[in-house]
């Protein structure tokens, strides 16, 4: 662990690294460490990558998934072999993976980036919603699957969904079947997931 006598460099990287979900000050004593004694190109590489991951990326202007800097659309919303009359909604760029994953879905996303959560102040406004009802003045879209994670936030935001999008007459399905019940989505396995989107039902 670090001490007071701690060189600042190696505080300040325990510091950045703690700052990071599921890394506590231990394992950032560990990795920070680790670099340390390893050769100096490592930390070269890892340091251009963190730099590169913002500069080189940006969310896709249509469904807000991640793209390469000069690729918006993103490659899905810019395949013509994609349905446009189904949309999947997720809460995060990893669910998208995730769904990918399981080959079932020939249809396009929208990432909300984030649930509605009053406790950590997440508000309708500070997710992707506008712009997803935005998307059906344009699109042909037919049917919505809300895939929100099976948890109280999940649950919420799937239901204020519903609701923005009543008005525009679409069918409107939720992932529920089989998936962990406070789990996180980008975690189910694929079987699972495939079962999930096979059944879902009717909201
Ligand atoms: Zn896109």
């Amino acid at each position: 662990m670090a001490t007071l006598a701690t060189p600042k460099a190696v505080q300040r990287l325990i510091d950045e690294f703690a700052r990071l979900p599921g890394i506590g000050p231990k394992s950032a004593s560990r990795l920070t460490f680790f670099l340390l004694r390893g050769d100096s190109q490592q930390p070269r590489d890892l340091a251009a990558a963190l730099v590169e991951l913002k500069e080189q990326t940006r969310f896709c202007s249509v469904c807000y998934n991640i793209t390469d800097a000069g690729v918006d659309p993103c490659p899905i919303c810019a395949d013509p072999a994609r349905q446009t009359g189904a949309l999947c909604i997720v809460e995060e760029p990893l669910d998208v993976l995730a769904i990918e994953r399981t080959r079932e879905f020939k249809g396009r996303y929208h990432v909300l980036h984030g649930v509605i959560s009053p406790v950590e102040g997440v508000g309708p406004e500070d997710l992707k919603i506008r712009e997803l009802v935005a998307r059906f003045r344009t699109e042909p879209i037919k049917e919505v699957i809300l895939a929100t994670n099976i948890s109280l936030e999940g649950e919420a935001t799937a239901m204020y969904v519903q609701k923005q999008l009543a008005t525009f007459g679409v069918r409107v399905t939720r992932l529920a079947r089989g998936l962990p019940v406070g789990g996180d989505l980008e975690y189910a396995d694929e079987t699972t997931l495939a079962r999930a989107l096979q059944g879902r039902s009717e909201m």
